[in-house]
């Protein structure tokens, strides 16, 4: 693991590019040392592509996870909660094993999508799960599919994900390499550029998030360096010099147009944390 630096910047931790300083902030670069560094009570991040951190710092310490070892079987996956989704999507690809056609182009981390069940295009890292060693309580455990209790986003994992094992079955190459492929044309067609941390919300009962702010009429809106998309209005960007307290605005506004035009709340996806002004 790196030394822990003090007061470092977070803005080139995650994909906002937004944020205040860490009281303290390291890198590690295997499960051992993520373990030390969650028992110590430091927050872990992965690529930071779902969250929002305040302006104002956060007043503790934060530990990216790096650890990037897997190795295969003839129908398993076993890897670090470091490791790369989209690159993991891409070994699966290249070796012709099906279940990670769907998160091919996702940019986070395979513990980021585990305890928010990551997913997309009808599929989601649930699908994939044989079992998640988590750092729980002073203790490591090995949880089956059902203790992790996924649903719609959601998992009821307490503590730090370290290792995970996903079914792996071998497929048809070709196959496999076209659903992918096709799954990152999507994306490129449906999502805009830029830094952004995905959908802001999560489906509603009464369907897309991004069509609810639509028809509420702020698709395109502005606050700061930052701008409800107007390719896809489930996502903020940050056009260049945003601070997260613009971001804020955006889906404090989000949620209050919805609210008074539908009667609906919407509810993040992305978390907040440290302190905002
Ligand atoms: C352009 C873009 C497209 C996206 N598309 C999708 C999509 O299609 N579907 C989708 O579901 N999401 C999408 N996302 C959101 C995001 O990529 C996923 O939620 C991803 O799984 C988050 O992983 P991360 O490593 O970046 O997590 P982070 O943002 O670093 O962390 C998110 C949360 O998980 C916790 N966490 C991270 N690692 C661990 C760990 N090892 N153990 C315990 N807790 C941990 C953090 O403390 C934090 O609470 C998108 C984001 C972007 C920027």
């Amino acid at each position: 693991m790196t030394g822990y630096l003090s007061n470092a910047p977070l803005g080139r931790c995650c994909t906002f590019l937004t944020g205040g300083r860490a009281r303290r902030l390291a890198f590690c670069y295997n499960i051992s040392e993520l373990a030390e560094a969650a028992a110590g009570g430091a927050l872990v991040l992965g690529r930071g592509s779902n969250i929002l951190l305040g302006d104002a710092g956060y007043d503790g310490d934060v530990v990216i996870n790096r650890s990037g070892r897997r190795s295969f079987t003839p129908d398993t996956c076993e890897c670090d909660s470091g490791v790369l989704l989209s690159a993991l999507a891409r070994e699966y690809m290249q070796l012709g094993r099906h279940g990670l056609e769907w998160a091919y182009g996702l940019p986070g981390t395979v513990g980021g999508a585990i305890v928010g069940n990551a997913g997309a295009f009808g599929g989601s890292i649930a699908d994939s799960v044989v079992s998640v060693t988590v750092l729980s309580g002073g203790k490591i455990k090995t949880l089956g599919v059902r203790e992790c209790g996924f649903g719609y986003r959601h998992s009821d994992i307490k503590g730090t994900v370290l290792s995970v094992i996903l079914k792996a079955d071998a497929g048809d190459r070709e196959s496999v390499k076209l659903a992918s492929e096709q799954n990152i044309l999507r994306r490129r067609e449906l999502q805009p550029l830029g830094a952004s941390a995905g959908s802001v919300f999560k489906k509603t009962e009464m369907g897309s998030a991004g069509e609810l702010i639509e028809k509420a009429g702020i698709k395109g809106l502005g606050a700061g360096g930052a701008q409800i998309s107007d390719k896809h209005a489930n996502f903020i960007v940050n056009r260049g010099g945003a601070l997260s307290g613009d971001i804020l605005q955006l889906i404090n506004t989000a949620q209050a147009a919805v609210f008074d035009k539908f009667g609906i709340e919407l509810k993040r996806e992305i978390k907040l944390y440290g302190d905002f002004y």
